[in-house]
């Protein structure tokens, strides 16, 4: 096997048995990025210097015995994520030039367990998409098939480990931009319980949906960078300072004992399944994949979510409403770029906020601001809040009758470039399967399943109780190897 396919389980054992050096491994993946990310377009800033001074570092290590979990390893992180000394734009001309001062919290807990940054991957601007057609630098092409999108908004991050230009990468999820991307490219993608990873350092979107989550080759990479990255943070109020049991942990039993979930019972939304536009390659893929956790001893159950109709329009009052609010602070004086062509200081806010985010940023603070208003306050944002609690015990009460939650990742698989960009309703309504559990703060996994019969991968997702990402784990590794796929690559 070639240095740029490993996982990062792989990836890890190789270097510390010295069979290569992170350097060499850095080295093949910087080989790719520098013939494909042309064309594909995943990295908005990749830092080569940076990264090579680090593998050199993490070999030295190596060589004197040290051990850390992702000592040497090749990592991508999402443009919205702080890194010190390397630019941080959100995909935002607004912060084109923005170099933080500091790392976040799940940056500096990376370097801690030896990961080498390659670089910081596309995205939809402040991460409000699902394509990574919205981002103000350029779009991302899916690696299975350049005519068609990668997913977002972690769009970046998800073709970067598809196409084997990192070995792991970061991304965040609001509404399903790690889940939905990871499945359009097939990845794996885990989406933690609010407040499982710290948000500090994290550039806002809608703070009380945002979360930091791994996208990687396979699940148990999965794990390994969730104990990594999870724990509590006196810097972020809202991170849960609750034990974190050892998710890579589940795979051992299962190497011992084998893949077993006897005892495991799932439920399927019966309002997910007559979701108007599902897929039908879209609905056999799901079909096959439950026919294989069955197999491995699941009890699937007739659940209902009876708010799933009006989630969509919840959450496009809410995350809007509280992007408004957290993009305020981009105003031309605090951050990044001003407009010095202005009359007084309301026209330079004017034209810096017109010329430095694109139309649909524009579009969200536009809706968030005229939900918040008042007169409209209760309409709309109050309205909303309340649905969002019932969804919240929708799920609680689907919980009493089952461990677990499967269903599909997204309506289909990746749409081709330019499909949806004129339609932000379509848009919207693609992410019908994954936001809810953004607006319970509920973990979510994506595992690839299958394909569709033009080639393109398609995601099985899995949800589970808060802070039960074990579960999502066990089960998410349960139908990794069952099912396991032939194809784990696209062939680039
Ligand atoms: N597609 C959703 C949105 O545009 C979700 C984005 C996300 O999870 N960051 O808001």
């Amino acid at each position: 096997m070639k240095l740029h396919e490993l996982t990062l389980y792989e990836a890890r054992n190789g270097l510390d048995r010295g069979e290569f050096s992170s350097i060499e491994l850095l080295e093949s993946l910087l080989e790719r990025v520098r013939s494909l990310d042309p064309d594909i377009g995943a990295y908005i800033t990749v830092d080569i210097q940076g990264a090579q001074r680090a593998a050199r570092e993490a070999d030295n290590l190596i060589a004197a015995g040290e051990r850390l979990p992702l000592l040497g390893i090749p990592m991508a992180l999402k443009d919205l994520l702080c890194t010190r000394g390397i630019r941080t734009t959100c995909a935002s001309r607004i912060l084109e030039n923005f170099v933080p001062q500091y790392d976040a919290t799940v940056v500096s807990m990376l370097k801690k367990a030896g990961a080498v940054i390659i670089g910081k991957t596309n995205m939809d601007e402040f991460a409000m998409g699902s394509s990574t057609e919205n981002s103000g630098f350029h779009i991302t092409r899916n690696p299975w098939n350049h005519d068609c999108v990668p997913g977002g908004s972690s769009g970046g991050s998800a073709a970067a480990v598809s196409a084997r230009m990192c070995t792991a990468a970061l991304g965040t999820d609001t509404g399903g931009s790690i889940r939905q991307p990871a499945s359009h490219c097939g990845v794996v993608g885990l989406k933690p319980t609010y407040g499982r990873v710290s948000r500090y350092g994290l550039v806002s979107y809608a703070s009380s949906l945002d979360q930091i989550g791994p996208i990687t080759r396979d699940v148990r990479d999965a794990a390994i960078l969730l104990n990594v990255i999870c724990g509590h943070d006196p810097l972020d109020s809202t991170s849960a300072d609750i034990a974190r049991p050892d998710f890579e942990g589940v795979m051992e039993k299962f190497e011992r004992d084998g893949p077993s979930l006897k005892g495991v019972k799932a439920g399927i939304p019966r309002e997910y399944l007559s979701v108007k536009g599902l897929h039908p390659q879209v609905e056999k893929a799901f079909a096959n994949a439950r026919k294989h956790l069955e197999d491995m001893g699941v009890e699937m159950v007739d659940i209902s979510l009876p708010q799933t109709d009006y989630a969509v329009a919840a959450y496009y009052v809410i995350a809007p409403s509280e992007a408004s609010s957290n993009l305020a602070r981009f105003d031309g004086v605090r951050y990044g770029f001003r407009e010095t062509e202005a009359r007084d200081i309301i026209d330079m806010y004017k034209k810096t906020k017109s010329r430095g985010f694109g139309p649909e940023v524009q579009r969200r603070i536009i809706t968030g601001t005229y939900a918040l208003s008042a007169g409209y306050y209760d309409a709309y944002y109050g309205r909303a809040t309340r649905v969002r609690s019932m969804i919240s015990e929708d799920f609680s009460r689907a919980f009493e009758q089952c461990d677990i939650i499967i269903s599909p990742v997204a309506p289909t698989p990746a749409f081709r470039i330019g499909e949806n960009v004129d339609d932000p309703l379509t848009m919207y309504l693609t992410d019908i399967f994954t936001l809810s559990t953004n607006m319970a703060g509920l973990p979510g996994i994506s595992v690839p399943c299958g394909f569709s019969s033009q080639g393109l991968p398609i995601g099985f997702q899995i949800m589970a109780p808060r802070f039960d990402e074990i579960s999502l784990i066990r089960a998410g590794y349960a139908l990794e190897l069952s099912l396991s796929l032939e194809k784990r690559f696209p062939d680039i």
